[in-house]
């Protein structure tokens, strides 16, 4: 189980980019909306789904979540 976050300010494309704790790439603290504890990064993006409506995983710490 880990935790996720997702990015509160949207990406260039208009997605907001879902993390694990702990990755390189997460954004400031004040702009991660926790997610809770999930064991796969797709149960963390569909939490993510209900706050916003574009959301992606990120490459570095999702890749089998990301899509380009
Ligand atoms: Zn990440």
């Amino acid at each position: 189980m880990a935790q996720f976050y997702v990015n509160q300010n949207q990406q260039t494309g208009g997605e907001h980019e879902v993390h694990v704790e702990g990755c390189n790439f997460m954004p400031f603290e004040k702009n991660l909306l926790d997610l809770g504890g999930h064991t796969d990064c797709s149960s963390a993006l569909e939490v993510a789904r209900n706050t916003y409506d574009v959301v992606n995983g990120c490459e570095h710490c999702c890749p089998s979540c990301h899509t380009t």
